[in-house]
């Protein structure tokens, strides 16, 4: 799938957006936890030192949020090293494997060419993978019928690019969603922020790649990431 120009606009604007407004936000969340802090003592004359705690804790993990968020708006050129592909799958699927555990799915991991390396921002390919497989584990929870849960993770080389594959076999898309996936804030989840593959999208671009999905609807879904890959290491 190929995005406009527009869409491309539309990203980098969301990107400055995005780091203003996060800006914003951090300023008055420093100074309510220095005020927290110095009501903590009263708090505890009170017997009440667990809403100190509790405060602080909320207050550092809307600031964690804000600083994942502006890491991954900012368009920032990668900062490249040279991976093998196989190893790199293994370990984002370390990262993920005892969510998928957790919820009963399956997740499988195939390697076609073992020494096939690429020149990569390792941690923004790793969050890219892990956009796609979070939505992946998305898609296959709550599927009605009695097939197992599964994800497919496999990387594979196809003329000069490395193409890495997440293929689940949840709900699939309908038209509507496969035309509006990239965009950003197009989100089909109540929770969800319509970010994930919008970002994923540009950071795979930055990298001279691109992406292609297959998607039908009840029988599942498959993201395949195209990145240049630079040789292959004996
Ligand atoms: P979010 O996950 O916050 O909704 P994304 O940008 O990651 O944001 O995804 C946008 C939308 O694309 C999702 O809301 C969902 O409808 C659809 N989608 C993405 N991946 C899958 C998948 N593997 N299976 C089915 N639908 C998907």
């Amino acid at each position: 799938i190929e995005q406009s120009a527009f869409q491309n606009d539309k990203l980098a604007m969301l990107g400055k957006i995005a780091a203003a407004i996060a800006h914003e936000i951090r300023n008055p969340l420093t100074s309510i936890r220095g005020f927290i802090q110095l009501l903590k003592p009263f708090l505890e004359s009170i017997g009440k030192q667990e809403y100190a705690r509790i405060i602080l804790s909320e207050i550092d993990r809307a600031n964690d949020i804000i600083y994942e968020f502006l890491n991954s708006s900012k368009p920032s050129a990668p900062m490249t090293q040279t991976v093998l592909v196989g190893l790199l799958l293994k370990e984002t699927i370390l990262l993920t494997e005892s969510e998928a555990h957790m919820q009963g799915v399956e997740l499988t991991c195939e390697i076609f060419d073992p020494y096939l390396t690429i020149s990569i921002d390792v941690k923004q390919i790793k969050q890219v993978i892990l956009n796609m497989v979070k939505n992946a584990l998305d898609a296959v929870a709550h599927v009605a019928d009695k097939r197992r849960p599964n994800i497919r993770l496999s990387a594979r080389k196809e003329r000069g690019y490395a193409v890495i594959s997440i293929a689940d076999n949840g709900r699939g898309m309908d038209r509507e969603t496969l035309s509006r996936l990239f965009d950003p804030f197009f989100t089909t989840k109540s929770e969800g922020t319509g970010l994930g593959l919008s970002v994923s999208y540009r950071i795979i671009r930055n990298h001279g790649g691109t992406v292609q999905v297959d998607s039908r609807l009840g029988e599942g879904t498959e993201f395949m990431i195209y990145l240049p890959f630079i040789g292959e290491r004996e």
